[in-house]
């Protein structure tokens, strides 16, 4: 079987390839453009949209790129590599890896719930699968989609209705795209941070459409649906809007204390993740005979694995930290 190492990404040496690490590595498969995963690499392995979203962000998708289409099997001499849709956010890809007769699925971020501004998930029989496992607890089941939604909406009637600007908080890269899109038809007049606004742009660029929305100016904000980064909740941007609601947008959301952790008036658990029992339908799709997890618990679902009879092993060992920023 092929090996697997994990030192601040994974690394497969009979691939002398690394799947997402941090820093600067010569040789590296980016699954998507999150700032977890990326770095200023020699050569890359990436899909069109991650090494446009990557220039964007750092400046520098990889010295050298290879730059696969979906389904697009590539051989690079030691082993050969095909892309799938992970459908975490726009261009997001899993990797198949085959060299020898053996398959090794690394999944990156991934969800299998249609999403509706990315490309939805898909999956391959593989010997050996990596994946992701931020919400690996049976307590992180997600509501349907639909229902979340519609809370949304409410939340954004009933603010705009008593005077205030409804703010949404999600990450720039994929979370905000979601909740625009999930804001379609509803006709409420729509504001995007700067750089949201921009990656938002990007997605147009590669063909995902929109409702109408505006870049934010903070005369014009009032009877608005702001959707702002995460990180902008104690800067002046906000300070400066005196009647507003805030709420974030996270998966972490299903936690009780979610509210209190965030300091904002509402918490919707629309994730980009894969939640409980996606993580299970995943390993019952691929039918890997070893499976590494990584990233949230980790440790945890690996072991529900091995209850279940599944040769199972956490990469990173323990829990991260609780209720990041970035999913
Ligand atoms: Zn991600």
């Amino acid at each position: 079987m092929m090996d697997v190492i994990f030192d601040r990404g994974t690394f497969l040496p009979d691939c002398d390839l690394w799947l997402d690490p941090r820093g600067t590595r010569p040789f590296v498969f980016v699954s998507h453009a999150h700032s977890d995963h990326t770095g200023h690499h020699q050569r890359t392995i990436l899909t069109d949209a991650t090494a446009r979203f990557m220039l964007a962000r750092l400046g520098s998708s990889g010295k050298v790129q290879h730059v696969l289409r979906y389904g697009e099997g590539r051989d690079f001499g030691a082993f050969r590599a095909t892309l799938l849709p992970a459908g975490h956010v726009l261009g997001s890809a899993q990797i198949l890896i085959e060299k020898g007769g053996e398959r090794l699925l690394y999944t990156g971020d991934f969800k299998l719930r249609p999403g509706l501004s990315s490309e939805p998930a898909e999956s391959v029989q593989a010997d050996t699968l990596i994946m992701e496992t931020t919400f690996g607890h049976p307590k992180y089941l997600f509501p349907p989609a639909a229902k979340t939604i519609g809370r949304i909406h409410a939340f954004c009637r009933e603010t705009l209705a008593g005077g205030a600007v409804p703010v949404l908080l999600g990450y720039s890269l994929g979370k905000a795209q979601e909740v625009l899109s999930a804001l379609a038809g509803a006709g409420f007049p729509l504001m995007l941070h700067g750089s949201i606004w921009q990656m938002t742009q990007l997605y147009e660029g590669l063909g995902v459409v929109f409702p109408p929305y505006s870049r934010f100016e903070p005369e014009q904000v009032e009877g608005h649906v702001l959707i702002c980064p995460p990180a902008t909740t104690s800067s002046a941007m906000l300070e400066n809007i005196h009647k507003k609601r805030v709420a974030m947008i996270t998966g972490w959301g299903i936690d009780e204390r979610a509210i209190d952790r965030y300091q904002c008036d509402e918490v919707f658990p629309l994730s980009d993740h894969a939640d409980y029992s996606e993580l299970l339908e995943m390993v019952d799709l691929v039918k890997p005979s070893r499976v590494y997890t990584l990233h949230g618990f980790a440790d945890e679902f690996a072991r529900d694995l091995r209850r279940r009879g599944i040769d199972s092993w956490s990469l990173t060992g323990g829990n991260q930290m609780e209720f990041p920023i970035l999913e």
